[in-house]
Formats: structure tokens, C-alpha cells, sequence
């Protein structure tokens, strides 16, 4: 694991914080065995993931996500409003590999964002990943969870 006192920026790396995970995972072993998903958005151009969005999986499903096209747009228009971007795409796999399913591929329209997968599928621990996805094209990068620094 990289030291966790630098942030951002760096290629095939997403850093972010453990409380932010923690939510992530409780919001996945709620909704599990349906598919959770939402975004972590953050400041532009920082790649810095800040403020979580739990968002509703429309499709109530256990094999895959959709967010609901009323609560996409205006969460995605809050973020314009507050210059943020999103930057962790997050939803969870309750059976499988915490890995990009083709479906999650072709869906994946956010080329600047971290794909962030958790499985569900042991119940006493989580599989955490994260990937870029762009133009049909998978990379996986590391995961540096960071214990929250004091904020000034
Ligand atoms: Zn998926």
C-alpha cells in the first residue's frame, strides 16, 4: 500500500478516504442482494473524492445498475452547481467478482472517473476495486484507502 499523505493526480491510482469507503461498503451490504451504486463527487479537476451520493439502482436488480434518469440529472446538475465532477462511479456486485461486467462497460459513459466495484458476495468481507473505463477498454489501478486528515 502507497503512503497515504500525498493525493491525486497520479495515474493508475485512486486515493481516497476510509470513511468514504466504509459508507460505500455499509450502503452495499444494505441493499445486498440487489446491485448499490452511487457517486462520490469532489472538486474539479482534482481527483479528489469528497462528498458521497448514494443513488437509487432503478433496476432493483442483483446483476445489475441503473441509476434513475431524474435522480442522475439532478444530481449530476448539483454537481455543475458546485464545480464538482464526479469523481468515483461506485456500485456493488452481490454474487461475483468485484470486476466490470460488460453490461457496467457499455454503460460506463464517465472517462474521467473511477469505476469503484465492492462485492458483496462473502459476508464477512468485501472485495474493493477500481477501474478506468474508457472507450470499452478496462484498466484496473490500485485502491489507497487514507485514514481523513484534519480539515483546517
Ligand atoms: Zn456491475
Amino acid at each position: 500500500m502507497v503512503e497515504g499523505d500525498s493525493r491525486g493526480n497520479v495515474n493508475g491510482v485512486l486515493t481516497i478516504d476510509r470513511a468514504i469507503i466504509d459508507a460505500i461498503v455499509a450502503h452495499a451490504r444494505r441493499d445486498h442482494p440487489d446491485e448499490a451504486c452511487g457517486v462520490v463527487a469532489g472538486p474539479i479537476g482534482q481527483d479528489v473524492p469528497a462528498r458521497l451520493i448514494p443513488m437509487d439502482n432503478a433496476a432493483r436488480s442483483m446483476t445489475f445498475y441503473e441509476f434513475d434518469s431524474m435522480e442522475h440529472l439532478r444530481v449530476w446538475r448539483e454537481m455543475d452547481d458546485r464545480d464538482e465532477e464526479p469523481v468515483v462511479i461506485y456500485h456493488s456486485h452481490t454474487a461475483t467478482e468485484a470486476y466490470p461486467s460488460r453490461t457496467d462497460v457499455s454503460f460506463a459513459g464517465e472517462p474521467g472517473a473511477h469505476y469503484l466495484l465492492v462485492s458483496t458476495r462473502e459476508p464477512d468481507s468485501e472485495e474493493i476495486r477500481s477501474f478506468r473505463i474508457v472507450d470499452g477498454v478496462v484498466t484496473e489501478e490500485e485502491v489507497n484507502i487514507v485514514d481523513a486528515t484534519v480539515k483546517a
